[in-house]
């Protein structure tokens, strides 16, 4: 983590900011291993300190060590100006995209003589090329959704609701060691499968249906994030022709992947693909998009992206098909990044499941 910290201060210098304050709390986990719901992390040039209230007095001993911990009453920023943390005209740059306006305006009203700085991605771009450490823990999020799938597979059958499936991932992912839920799984089935974003609903998984299974683990904070699609009862032809479609448009964008392709083009390898296969309109959202302490991450994999994608990052490869009448099929996997190809961390089987 200190490595992390000194990361942070060298793009400092280059943003010209003399003090960062922290506020997403996933950002103050990656820097300081403060897992709590409230706090506030500061840098600057000398110091770094995390900002907490009593009920983490604690916890901190255990987790957080390499920053000054500072325990407050009341007010996240009373610490900071008790100990005149700030001098007057300092540059101090605080998360736009996390610092509510309601602390951004007690912010300005405790400081009314430095200059606020807002920032964006700062802390995000820090963390697409991941420290070996982080990608271990990845992989460990990886091959714990690994087993939580080898263990509900066997679960999943007709007549059983998409919510009583979504229930057997999350106890499971938990029974095998996820700290929790990376995101709310997805179960679609049927007609339901046709929305890309369907969370678990109370409707019956039929005959006849295609199932789409989007869920994650989460091992030290880092998440995995993983789609399988299986079939109840014998597909139809179409429903054979979208999912194999959707595998080798998977397998030909992993193929593809490696450092410093742009995310666009590595987008265009699977969506050509479908194309081709007369899918353009059925692939209605991005290929990928990077996976760290947030499910959602830099760098971007999509058709508008102007991101490149680093060695040593992890990103996620998921294809998908999308048709009203018929449902939806979409396979992700979650690879790492090198320098001349990438390496697939959700090793699990893509072929079509058929559940009768
Ligand atoms: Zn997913
Ligand atoms: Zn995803």
């Amino acid at each position: 983590m200190a490595d992390r910290i000194s990361l942070l201060r060298r793009r400092m210098q280059e943003l010209n900011l003399s003090a960062f304050v922290i506020s997403s709390l996933t950002h103050l986990r990656y820097l300081f291993g403060f897992s709590g719901s409230n706090g506030l992390g500061v840098i600057t040039e000398e110091h770094q300190w995390l900002i907490t209230d009593r009920r983490y007095r604690e916890q901190v001993k255990h987790e957080v060590h390499h920053a000054e911990v500072h325990i407050i009453q009341q007010d996240l920023f009373e610490p900071i100006k008790k100990r005149k943390l700030f001098s007057k005209g300092m540059r101090v740059g605080f998360e736009a995209l996390h610092l509510n306006f309601r602390d951004f305006s007690r912010l300005q009203k405790a400081f009314p003589d430095v200059r606020l700085a807002a920032t964006e991605y700062v802390i995000e771009k820090l963390t697409i090329s991941r420290l070996p450490e982080e990608i271990e823990h990845t992989r460990r999020a990886c091959e714990l959704a690994r087993r939580v799938w080898e263990t509900i597979l066997p679960v999943i059958r007709p007549g059983m609701t998409e919510l009583d499936l979504s229930a057997e991932i999350s106890y499971h992912s938990k029974k095998l060691g996820s700290e929790r839920d990376a995101f709310e799984p997805i179960v679609a089935s049927g007609w339901r499968s046709a929305l890309p974003h369907g969370i678990a609903s109370r409707k019956t998984i039929e005959y006849g249906e295609l199932v789409v299974i989007d869920f994650g683990c989460v091992y030290e904070g880092f998440c995995s994030d993983v789609t399988r699609t299986v079939m109840i009862g014998q597909p139809s032809e179409e429903q054979r022709r979208m999912y194999e479609a959707v595998k080798e448009a998977n397998r030909r964008a992993i193929a593809a992947a490696k450092a410093n392709i742009p995310g666009a083009e590595l987008d265009r390898v699977a969506r050509d693909y479908l194309k081709e296969q007369g899918y353009d309109k059925a692939f209605g959202h991005s290929l990928g998009h990077g996976l760290g302490l947030d499910v959602h991450s830099l760098p971007r994999i999509s058709p508008v992206s102007k991101d490149r994608i680093p060695a040593d990052s992890i990103i996620t490869i998921e294809p998908g098909v999308y048709l009203p009448e018929i449902g939806g099929v979409r396979i992700e996997d979650d690879i790492l990044v090198h320098n001349d190809g990438a390496e697939v961390l959700t090793d699990i089987d893509r072929e079509l499941i058929i559940i009768e």
